[in-house]
């Protein structure tokens, strides 16, 4: 038996790689993360599959579940929101599997600042302007190190993915505005791919004000910086005077 970390995408079942649909679709045990997942997703698994909401455990709880699969010798599908490897508490799972004795194989998502991107039909990465995309949040109850303070990560004006910070988009607008400027694009994406998704575009001046209004606090993606606008430079990757080893120019 094997214990899969299944990452289930942003939410909507058909961004769920063919591998992690299987896995869920065959499943004679899941646990997933309950407050992230909707019910559509969750729907891939069997009728009769045993499923566990993850929310409303604790590891040890979930210690005894990985225990039970593996004395009846099926396969277990631990379902993530997005992508495993992002703020998925998937370290301590693997610690106890290890511990157990139960092997286990990641099979990963879209991350939801992926799905967002899409939505909001943009690159994150724009030439001239920034080649880094950093992913980050605010503190919560998990502290953050004290050199990843949002003011350093601020300083690079690279394009910033916020995860769990949307409840504070007020703080977060005020002090990214000392490094990009209060004119500088940001995007909320709420529920990126749900059926009750939200955009809400706007500067880092006015954009706190746009949340409050739609009364948006929690499952959304911040994403702040230059790569927003259209109106920056373009890459030159397909101009016809741009050679490189797949392609010659054309003559000028
Ligand atoms: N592993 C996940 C992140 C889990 S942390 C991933 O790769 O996406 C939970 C945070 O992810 C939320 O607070 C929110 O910031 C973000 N998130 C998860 N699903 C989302 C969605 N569909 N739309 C927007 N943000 C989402």
């Amino acid at each position: 038996m094997k214990v899969y970390f299944v990452g289930a995408g942003p939410g909507n079942p058909e961004l769920m790689t063919l591998l992690g649909h299987r896995l869920l679709s065959q499943c004679k045990i899941c646990i997933y993360a309950g407050s992230l997942i909707p019910p559509e997703v969750i729907a891939v698994a069997p009728d009769d599959a045993e499923l566990y909401d993850s929310a409303k455990m604790t590891l040890e709880e979930m210690e005894t579940v990985f225990r039970k699969a593996q004395q009846e010798d099926v396969d277990l599908v631990r379902l993530h929101t997005g992508d495993p490897s992002i703020y998925g508490a998937i370290r301590e799972q693997m610690n106890s599997l290890d511990r157990m004795q139960i092997e286990y194989a990641v099979v990963p998502g879209i991350s939801s600042f992926q799905a967002a991107a899409a939505t909001l039909k943009t690159e994150l990465t724009a030439p001239e302007v920034t080649q880094t995309v950093i992913l980050s949040r605010t503190s919560g109850r998990t502290p953050m190190p004290e050199k990843e303070d949002l003011q350093q990560l601020a300083k690079m004006r690279s394009t910033l993915c916020l995860f769990l910070s949307v409840h504070k988009i007020a703080e977060v607008a005020q002090e990214l505005g000392r490094w990009y400027g209060d004119d500088c694009p940001i995007a909320v994406v709420f529920h990126a791919s749900w059926p009750d998704e939200k955009v809400i575009r706007g500067t880092l001046q006015d954009i706190a004000a746009k949340v409050a209004n739609e009364g948006i606090k929690k499952t959304a993606m911040i994403i702040v910086g230059q790569a927003l606008s259209r109106d920056i430079p373009v890459s030159k990757l397909y101009h016809h005077a741009f050679t490189h080893g797949y392609r010659q120019g054309s003559a000028e």
